[in-house]
């Protein structure tokens, strides 16, 4: 059982005559037990204190991130500065440079895992989808650290684990290392490119969903094939998904065809995706736009036909890509800002593509978030409301865990963020 008290909550919009939206916040007193929201009381009612109370100090509760596309098995994160080495060849380029070192890596494998982990929770996150590579060069090695790791931070991190065919799902499960992971227990099961790693659109397809139905495990499909090749592609996966009845257990990560097309293409699409609940996790990528003259995911168009979005990481300083800072918030900030959501509303609601689809408040500014039962997990930020938190990413960030107020702030643990010292309890 513990109390917060002075959280600035969130509590409504105010739409002014001007055409301004403001938000409304207040102070309140949070009563938590067994990890859960019991009460939450205004602050001005609240009369005895205890020496116990963990003490907000006025920061903004805003829910925890959430990381739906992360590397953890690849990174040079925890370890000496490496930037990339130049490949030709593009996703099969770097497929062919890494069977020159899985087997290298896997030593230093848990401390560098443990660091990102470590790293990404610092900033806020409290679960994630994590990619492990099964190819028949470290077979299912990685995918047995990386879950140790993972257990070992419970209940701080709490995450999934893909079973992800680096190398081509036709070419890994011919030697039945799929099928070895889904046995082992991993919850969702990858695929990559069924046109340009596997060669075959269908018999791709038809092993992954196969195996995805014999184990009643979710699907995640990394498809960086663009174009019309892409395109057709998702159109076969939302066909797959309805003949298999996994409507909801399937995502495609990158989709990044969809920004090779126009807005009409994107809406007939995204009516296929909404209507099996198909998830489309995205980088929102610069880089892309800058090398290929293509945009990054139109995620507003997939948003509001239905379709669930996350922006996600991916690989943070690792053999693919030097870039990345863990830090979900400024992902947000991103892809509000490639797409000008610029508005108060507008740019809080980009938030719940980091939070798992939660939001403290509606549209209409109904409160959703937190409510009593929820669970009492939260970052406690210094910003005034959730859409500055999204604009301006403070870098002051105090973690409450199952109604435990983190001792150790942001501030201190990493020694190169400012902002005040939190001295807690009282
Ligand atoms: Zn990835």
């Amino acid at each position: 059982m513990s109390t917060i008290r002075n959280i600035l909550l969130e509590t409504g919009y105010i739409w002014h005559d001007s055409g301004q939206v403001s938000t409304d916040t207040a102070l309140f007193t949070l009563q938590t037990e067994d990890g859960v929201i019991t009460a939450i009381e205004p602050q001005d009612s609240i009369v005895s204190v205890a020496a116990s109370d963990y003490d907000a100090r006025g920061l903004l509760a805003i829910p925890p991130t959430a990381e739906y596309h992360v590397h953890l098995d690849k990174g040079h994160f925890g370890g000496p500065w490496e930037a990339v080495v130049p490949v030709s060849g593009g996703v099969q380029g770097r497929i062919e440079e890494e069977r020159g070192f899985l087997e290298d890596s896997l030593a230093d494998l848990p401390e560098r895992a443990a660091a990102l982990m470590d790293h990404m929770a610092s900033l806020g996150t409290t679960f994630m989808r994590i990619q492990v590579n099964v190819d028949p060069v470290i077979g299912l090695q990685n995918y047995e650290i990386v879950n140790q790791v993972l257990q070992d931070h419970a209940p701080r991190m709490r995450g999934e684990l893909v079973a992800f065919p680096q190398h081509g799902t036709l070419v890994t499960e011919s030697q039945g290392l799929l099928t070895q992971a889904l046995e082992a227990g991993a919850p969702i099961l990858g695929a990559l490119d069924p046109a340009s790693i596997d060669g075959d659109i269908e018999a791709s397809l038809t092993t992954t969903f196969e195996l995805a139905n014999t184990y009643d495990r979710e699907i995640d499909i990394h498809l960086h094939d663009g174009g019309d090749t892409g395109i057709y592609t998702i159109q076969r996966i939302i066909n797959y998904t309805r003949d298999y009845g996994m409507n909801g257990r399937v995502a495609i990560s990158h989709a990044f065809a969809l920004g090779h097309v126009d807005d009409q293409t994107v809406f007939s699409v995204a009516a296929g995706l909404a209507e099996q609940d198909i998830a489309i996790f995205t980088t929102q990528p610069l880089w892309y736009a800058a090398s290929f003259g293509a945009r990054a995911v139109p995620w507003q168009i997939l948003v509001d036909t239905g379709v669930r979005v996350r922006v996600v990481s991916d690989t943070i300083n690792d053999h693919w890509s030097p870039f990345g800072s863990g830090d979900l918030i400024e992902r947000a900030s991103r892809a509000a800002e490639i797409w000008s959501q610029v508005d108060e509303i507008r740019l809080a609601n980009t938030y719940q593509m980091v939070s798992g689809g939660v939001l403290p408040l509606s549209s209409n500014g109904e409160l959703l978030w937190p409510t009593i039962g929820d669970e009492a997990t939260m970052i406690l930020t210094d910003a005034s409301c959730l859409s500055e938190v999204v604009a301006r990413i403070p870098r002051e960030r105090v973690m409450v865990i199952n109604g435990e107020m983190d001792r150790q702030p942001l501030a201190q643990r990493w020694g190169t963020f400012g902002g005040r010292a939190m001295h807690l309890p009282l």
